[in-house]
């Protein structure tokens, strides 16, 4: 028996792409057999280069794309063979933070609107109560309740992040798919959205699916992460196990790439570089797919696919997809003190 609110098994997200003139190119692998699992109230942080199949997952657990094959278990029922009027009961459970409230928000209703309006749809409170209940959401965003009266655009990017939060929030779900919701925020107000996030979780008991290219961002949010390239998962483990101790050399390339505040460390970290592009997922490389880029590939990275096999000596998994896992990457120095990666 586990606590997992979502089990993904086996996920494939396929589609054909399409060229010039309607011209076929190929099947892309957005998504290829990814499996994980969310517990009730863990974050889970899902991290890549652009293009590594993040956000089509996340639309994937949310019904808004089809699925190839696998299974999509939320609460013990699976997404993907309900038809569409357990689909939309089962959405109610699953909620999105974009990466852009400007866009996401719709500009010509007031944000007392925009938050009524999940609340109609599903029917949660009776009419006479979602005047409070939209008070009661902005309370808990740290929005005054005048905000409902007025335009999204009257407000910054983070307020209308905010709002964004508060209307996921206020069809109470189990879960919320955040995609890269700190990248269209400017750097100063990323920290206080982030320990909105965190506050919520802490508060509300919500699980956390956190999208982001941002590994820093990661940290303060998740307390497991999956490290994803070219649709495929490349290791997974406990936040803290992965930012002291990553063993892939694609994490290590990722974790060396983030800037740290103490210019000491930062000059004398060692790097790992990665060379040339994420290759098309038309055509992906054989083998291992990030071989063409790894630093450390050898022969048989060409040939074999990487089993998903877990290296933990301890209770706590630590999964990796490679034959020659690294040893624990040097980030962990520069990582070792929480005042220099805490947002707060
Ligand atoms: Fe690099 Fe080989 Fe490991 Fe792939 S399997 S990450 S190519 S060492």
């Amino acid at each position: 028996m586990t606590d997992a609110l979502l089990d993904v098994r086996g996920l494939s997200v396929h589609f054909r792409a399409r060229g010039g003139l309607g011209r076929n190119r190929g099947i892309v692998k957005a998504v290829d057999e990814l499996s994980f699992a969310i517990n009730r109230g863990e974050s889970l942080g899902l991290v890549g280069e652009s293009g590594c199949g993040k956000s089509t997952t996340g639309m994937a657990v949310q019904s808004l794309i089809p699925v190839t094959s696998g299974e999509i278990i939320l609460n013990g029922t699976d997404l993907v063979t309900l038809r569409s009027g357990g689909k939309r009961a089962a959405r109610r459970q699953v909620q999105m933070v974009f990466q852009d409230p400007t866009s996401s928000l719709n500009g010509r209703m007031t944000v007392g609107q925009i938050l009524e309006e999940p609340l109609n749809v599903h029917a949660i409170v009776p009419a006479r109560q979602r005047a409070q209940r939209v008070s009661d959401l902005l309370d808990s965003v740290g929005m005054p309740r005048s905000a409902a009266q007025r335009y999204p655009h009257e407000f910054s990017g983070g307020q209308q992040q905010r709002v964004a939060i508060a209307r996921a929030l206020a069809v109470e779900p189990s879960l919320i798919i955040c995609d890269e919701p700190l990248a269209a925020l400017d750097v100063s107000i990323r920290a206080q959205v982030l320990n909105l996030f965190r506050d919520l979780q802490e508060s509300r008991g919500l699980s956390y699916l956190f999208i982001s290219h941002d590994l820093s961002a990661v940290y303060h949010v998740a307390d497991r992460v999956m490290v994803m390239y070219l649709g495929r998962p490349m290791e997974l483990a406990e936040r803290d196990t992965l930012f002291r101790g990553a063993r892939h050399p694609y994490t290590a390339a990722l974790l060396t790439a983030i800037p740290v505040p103490d210019p000491d460390i930062e000059q004398r970290r060692e790097r790992v570089l990665l060379s040339g592009d994420v290759p098309s997922p038309i055509n992906p490389p054989s083998g291992c797919v990030f071989h063409t880029r790894c630093p450390i590939a050898r022969d048989v990275c060409r040939d074999e696919v990487p089993g998903w096999r877990n290296i933990s000596e301890t209770e706590s998994p630590h999964v990796i997809a490679c034959h020659f896992p690294t040893k624990p990457t040097a980030v962990a120095a520069a990582l070792s003190s929480e005042d220099q990666v805490d947002a707060r």
